[in-house]
């Protein structure tokens, strides 16, 4: 393991356009439970089933009161940065040019002062809502400020600005990521495109962005590391081989990032 912190080590140094893409391993240590890893299969069929635009668009009441609110919007109490997220704060705060995309959606990166510039919310943020009429400005100015108490009195909660649904700023499962401009993909993926080290911290290579940037990563012949608790063959075991250059880093990453962080910043 201290060779292959070494070797992240190095490439925080020495990258001039890294690219951090965190996932929900990182937030586990927060207490935010991953709904991907370890949940039985029936749960998740109900996640991936509920979770999309057809749904909302569907039975938008049902959706708001018996899948969005009973199992999304309790914000669990005292949910803090740990020191993973803090630790990468201060490491890309040094580096200007690096840039952070999660696929987390809890605020964390942000609240653990992640400057806003380097930081890509690519699937959204818990808390925030929008409209879903792209012709009105609620659509690009969400606001965190509604009143969702009328949902289980079976009211939809509408824009004030023009009536239409009000929905939650998160990517759903059958949207893309240019569907709304908060999500800042063009950003991301030209940022991927243009990186010269690529490091994963706690994802698990399911999703859009992560296949992408491995893709990405691999035809560049980039470093690629995957800061995780498994290494990237056990965490995507469909793949024939690794990608040239994956380095695994393994053990949680609020021990190995504040160990980085300790070795560059002091
Ligand atoms: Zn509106």
């Amino acid at each position: 393991v201290s060779g292959a912190l070494d070797i992240l080590t190095r490439t925080v140094r020495e990258s001039r356009r890294l690219v951090w893409i965190t996932g929900a391993g990182l937030s586990v240590a927060s207490g935010i439970p991953s709904y991907r890893r370890g949940a039985d299969a029936v749960w998740s069929r109900f996640v991936t089933d509920w979770g999309t635009r057809a749904r909302f668009e569907s039975d938008t009441l049902r959706w708001w009161r018996d899948f969005w609110l009973d199992f999304h919007d309790l914000a669990p109490e005292g949910v803090t940065p740990n020191p993973g997220h803090l630790a990468l704060a201060h490491l890309v705060a040094a580096r200007p040019d690096h840039l952070v995309i999660t696929q987390n959606v809890d605020g964390l990166h942000r609240a653990s002062g992640v400057p806003p510039r380097q930081l890509v919310e690519i699937h959204g943020r818990h808390g925030l809502y929008r409209c879903t009429s792209a012709r009105c400005s609620g659509f690009r100015q969400p606001s965190e400020d509604i009143d969702l108490s009328g949902v289980s009195r079976g009211e939809i909660p509408r824009c004030e600005r023009c009536g239409a649904k009000l929905r939650p700023l998160v990517l759903l499962f059958d949207e893309r990521y240019d569907s709304h401009p908060f999500f800042r993909a063009e950003e991301a993926f030209e940022a991927v495109a243009l990186a010269d080290a690529l490091v994963f911290v706690g994802t698990s290579f399911a999703v859009g962005i992560t296949e992408l940037a491995l893709d990405v990563g691999r035809r560049h012949g980039i470093p690629i590391l995957n800061v995780n608790v498994e290494p990237y063959a056990e965490l995507h075991p469909a793949s024939l081989s690794r990608p040239l250059g994956l380095v695994d880093v393994l053990g949680p990453a609020e021990d190995s990032l504040p160990d980085v962080a300790a070795r560059l910043l002091g």
